[in-house]
């Protein structure tokens, strides 16, 4: 039997990666690629993807495939405090089992193949397979709670805007011990100071 280099490349089209799993070489295959922020459409969502890369080792076992795939990301996002907008770089990596999705409901343990350990198990369909959502999914769950600029960011004004890491500002400080007592003044009393 002759080894035909595996497919598995990006589909124009569809932006599907696309592999025929029975065309994975014994020892596995390497594969490297870029995704465009079209591609991961909820990260983008929050973020502004500059660069993402992934690289992919894949080993099959007929129609199982076992993939680690390193992922590294520079993303822009707006300070929290500022809204300067502000690098982030997120690295990681991540392991996956893709089994046909006729195998999915087979009974467990039926033939002793799944062990728990292996928990990162998904299904595909055809011999299409599309790896950005789940690169996708990785970056959401990495993305930090919070966006700084800097960690002494001192943020904008809340009276006036200005941003404080720029110049001050001539605003009397907001309380610090009530810090809803000033706002209530302002409500009930717009003119007051
Ligand atoms: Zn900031
Ligand atoms: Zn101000």
């Amino acid at each position: 039997m002759s080894i035909r280099p595996a497919t598995f490349c990006r589909d124009p089209q569809s932006v599907l990666m696309r592999f025929k799993p029975l065309e994975i070489p014994p020892e596995g295959k390497e594969f490297a690629f870029d995704l465009s922020p079209e591609e991961l459409p909820r990260l983008s969502a929050e973020v502004k993807p500059l660069r993402v890369t992934c690289r992919v080792f894949v080993q099959g076992m007929q129609e199982r495939m076992r993939l680690k795939s390193e992922y590294n990301a520079q993303l822009q996002k707006p300070c929290d405090q500022c809204l300067k907008q502000t690098s982030l770089s997120l690295q990681g990596e991540f392991n996956l089992t893709l089994l046909p999705s006729y195998m999915d409901n087979a009974p467990p343990g039926g033939d002793g193949e799944i062990s728990p350990e292996m928990a990162d198990i998904d299904y595909y369909d055809g011999n299409k397979i599309n790896l950005a959502p789940y690169i996708e999914d990785q970056l959401i769950l990495e993305l930090p709670l919070r966006t700084l600029c800097n960690p002494d960011c001192k943020g904008l004004c809340p009276l006036c805007g200005q941003d404080l890491n720029e110049k001050s500002c001539d605003c009397e400080e907001p309380s610090t011990s009530r810090p809803f007592a000033q706002l209530k003044n302002l409500i009930s009393n717009p003119k007051q100071e």
